[in-house]
């Protein structure tokens, strides 16, 4: 995190086990899906290291799908042992790194709804029904344009921003122009420091009245959630 990541390479095999940080009950608390009941599956490891990023994705334990399917349901219940937390959204580090393929079909065939949460930099052929919402990253000041087959099937874009990095100023070119149905979501970096947070989100907001985005909050850290 904070750039300090290894950059692990994409994974090429058949799905039946992933490196998985951590599987947990929350709410989502940011971007088209904000505020409800999900189970995270954050996967380990990025592809990329970005000097912003305070996740931590880089200490993961290799589970099966059968064990990872189960974790998921067991969380997705509420204490009557109903199934009420019916998002699933798998993130990471870069979650498209690994073939996850597999896990998403299952979650599907479990009547789950799913969000990817990539930085848009590796394509895999996901189930139609996988809702894929794209945070464009930025290596050597430059935006990694997206794929014209992961642009096609992205659902929304969500742009970091920041009134002090130079690189996260504006909602860069990514290729979303020829894309003109996918939602634009601004968000600030959170710099973890409370003035420049504050001109962080100043800016989303001038970058909202001018352009029509919509403006995403991280509100599990307001609200104190995971
Ligand atoms: S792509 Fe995302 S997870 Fe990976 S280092 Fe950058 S911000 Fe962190």
């Amino acid at each position: 995190m904070f750039g300090k990541n290894k950059i692990l390479k994409i994974e090429q095999h058949a799905g039946d086990f992933l490196d998985v940080q951590e599987i947990f009950p929350t709410l989502q608390g940011e971007g088209p899906f904000v505020g409800r009941g999900a189970v995270f599956i954050r996967l380990g490891g990025c592809n990329l290291k970005c000097n912003f990023c305070d996740t931590e994705f880089d200490s993961f334990k290799n589970l099966s799908l059968t064990e990872i399917l189960q974790k998921v349901v067991e969380l997705a219940k509420n204490s009557q042992q109903k199934i009420v937390r019916k998002l699933v959204v798998i993130t990471g580090g870069e979650p498209m790194r690994q073939p996850l393929e597999k896990l998403c079909k299952e979650l599907i065939l479990l009547n789950f709804l799913v969000q990817i949460e990539t930085n848009g930099t590796i394509f895999r052929e996901l189930p139609s029904q996988v809702k894929i919402i794209c945070s464009p990253k930025i290596s050597n000041h430059k935006y990694h344009i997206l794929r014209a087959d992961i642009l096609e099937k992205i659902d929304a874009l969500k742009f970091i921003i920041s009134a002090h990095n130079s690189d996260y100023s504006e909602v860069g070119e990514v290729g979303q122009s020829s894309r003109e149905d996918i939602s634009i979501y601004v968000q600030p970096m959170d710099e973890y420091d409370e003035e420049k947070n504050q001109k962080n989100l100043q800016k989303c907001l001038n970058l909202c009245v001018e352009n029509g985005y919509f403006l995403s909050l991280q509100t599990h850290k307001i609200i104190g959630l995971k």
